[in-house]
């Protein structure tokens, strides 16, 4: 009767090693990336924020108000920020029509 013991042991053992080897194996990888580069300087920015938090601070109140809302016309004030970024319109003067 013991040699059922230790067949059911090595079993449960098999079955308990292959998941956890799975999970060491997964988290060895290299993590998620999320932080990228922010377009208004050579920092990084969160991939939930769209410009690096001094940057983000550096805008005016109101363009930072229009941005935070969320609504569908989100992507094009977005698209407005990076083309003025882009077009060397300094931080403190960006105007965010829509
Ligand atoms: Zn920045």
């Amino acid at each position: 009767m013991r040699w059922l013991w230790i067949a059911l042991a090595c079993c449960l053992g098999a079955s308990l090693a292959w998941p956890l080897s799975c999970y060491l194996v997964q988290s060895r990888k290299a993590p998620a990336v999320t932080e990228f580069p922010c377009p208004a300087c050579s920092g990084t920015r969160r991939a939930s924020q769209y410009l690096c938090r001094a940057d983000w601070f550096s805008l005016p109140v109101a363009a930072q108000r229009a941005l935070k809302r969320r609504d569908r016309q989100a992507r094009a004030r977005l698209q407005e920020l990076y083309e003025q970024i882009t077009a060397g319109v300094p931080l403190d003067q960006i105007h965010i029509t829509p």
